[in-house]
């Protein structure tokens, strides 16, 4: 399963923006878009490198628009492009639906839920099949889920000593209001899918649809 192994904090300066891929890291002094907020690359400083001029294309929003959603969800492009064809076709407008499947993605919830401070660390605990979906191991975290749809650690990961306090961490974390979850059982379920404004990010997904609508 391919995935991007570069900096994540490359990928904040490069949109200009803080995207809190690192979890805690990204709340503190060591946060590197605070200490250089400019673009990576030789050209940072002087902002060309990321349209610093007062002359940005259409192109170039809607490019940065749909890079910003990717990584903020971590997910590569051949990948995003089946999602946004998924949504497409789905009825409704197509930007809210690719927001909803990237939102009901397996990991996000799992992020959502508050089982985990970043996507990557999401990620990285449901590929390595820490998690049932439906009482069945899953290690996509690209699975779609739906309304209903309930994930459980599993009991074997539950004993390992990296989640013996998980439930007592999610506990002081937010959890999604289109979820429901039981920290004690370090579990969740999908209520509904969840509406447009409840989820964040700061993404302009029109702009997206114009992208891929060239
Ligand atoms: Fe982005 Fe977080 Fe890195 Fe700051 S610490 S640059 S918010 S990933």
């Amino acid at each position: 399963m391919a995935r991007y192994t570069g900096s994540a904090c490359k990928l904040c300066r490069r949109e200009n923006e803080k995207l809190f891929l690192k979890g805690e890291r990204c709340y503190s002094a060591k946060c590197s878009f605070e200490k250089r907020a400019y673009a990576p690359g030789d050209h940072g400083k002087t902002g060309s490198s990321r349209g610093g001029s007062d002359r940005v294309s259409d192109y170039s929003r809607q490019l940065r628009a749909k890079q910003k959603a990717r990584r903020t969800y971590a997910v590569l492009e051949r990948q995003f492009r089946r999602v946004y064809g998924i949504a497409e076709k789905a009825p409704g407008i197509t930007g809210t639906n690719l927001l909803q499947l990237l939102e009901t993605r397996l990991d996000n919830v799992v992020f959502r839920l508050g089982y985990a401070d970043s996507r990557a660390h999401a990620r990285q605990m449901v590929s390595h099949g820490h998690f049932l979906v439906n009482g069945i191991r899953s290690d996509i975290p690209s699975m779609i889920l739906k309304p209903g749809d309930q994930i459980v650690i599993r009991e074997e990961s539950k004993k390992k000593p990296q989640f013996q306090s998980l439930g007592d961490y999610a506990e002081k974390r937010n959890c999604a209001l289109w979820l429901d979850r039981d920290v004690k059982a370090i579990s969740g379920r999908v209520l509904r899918i969840p509406e447009r404004t409840e989820i964040d990010g700061n993404i302009t997904e029109q702009l997206i649809v114009e992208f891929y609508s060239r």
